[in-house]
């Protein structure tokens, strides 16, 4: 009788933690771009508070880089779409290889994409954001897409204190808008808005 208890409670243990792992795979789903496999807009949404919050409360520095595809039409409609879908992953593979351990890249839709990175100092969130930049410039090997022409654009802010995950990501956007405004394939960062009086004045 002890035996059968023990039996029906091993099995019970064994249904529950199935259940618990498909559970947990489809919430990884969830939280999962299909085609790169990095993390989506949604994963972002629901994660970032509790991150901005422990940047509040530790001050452990936040960072964000927004990266968006240069004339990624342009790929799609003379080699197709396979062919974008292809140099979409090519790119996710670059950011998850330059990315650290606490750096957390994701595609946000379409050809753009945003890292967050634990970081103080807007000189080591540059060195990331021109290594991607440098390495994607250097694919060459996405037939037949000669090299040289996937190419990305880049904005970096630090995070102020108190700025909410929107504000960061808008400041972020306004910097690649500036990247692509001066000729494309280039990191735009704080400093150089900042430099600008034009921009001061009206912002
Ligand atoms: P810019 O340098 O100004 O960013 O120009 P762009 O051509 O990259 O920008 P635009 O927004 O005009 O084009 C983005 C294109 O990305 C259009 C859309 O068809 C394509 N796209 C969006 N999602 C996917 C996808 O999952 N796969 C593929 N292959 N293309 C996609
Ligand atoms: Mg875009
Ligand atoms: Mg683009």
């Amino acid at each position: 009788m002890t035996v059968g208890l023990n039996g029906f409670g091993v099995l019970l243990v064994m249904v529950v933690a199935l259940a618990l792992a498909q559970i947990a795979a489809i919430r990884e789903r969830a939280v999962r771009d299909p085609l790169t496999g990095l993390y989506n807009r949604r994963y972002i949404d629901e994660s970032l508070p509790g991150l901005l919050e422990l940047d509040e409360r530790a001050l452990v520095g936040l960072a964000l880089v927004a990266f968006d595809l240069d004339k990624f039409k342009g790929i799609n409609d003379t080699w197709g779409h396979d062919v974008g879908d292809k140099v979409l992953r090519r790119f996710a593979q670059i950011l998850a290889d330059c990315a650290r351990r606490t750096d957390l890249p994701c595609r946000m839709g379409g050809e753009e994409f945003v890292v967050f990175l634990v970081e103080q100092e807007i000189d080591g969130v540059a060195i990331f954001a021109e290594r991607v930049r440098a390495r994607t410039e250097e694919i060459a090997d996405i037939a037949p897409i000669p090299a040289g022409r996937i190419t990305t654009s880049a904005g970096i802010v630090l995070r102020h204190r108190g700025e909410g995950l929107e504000e960061m990501v808008k400041r972020a956007d306004r910097l690649l808008y500036k990247a692509k405004e001066n000729g494309r394939n280039r990191v735009e960062s704080a400093d150089s808005i900042e430099a600008d009086p034009a921009q001061v004045e009206s912002g």
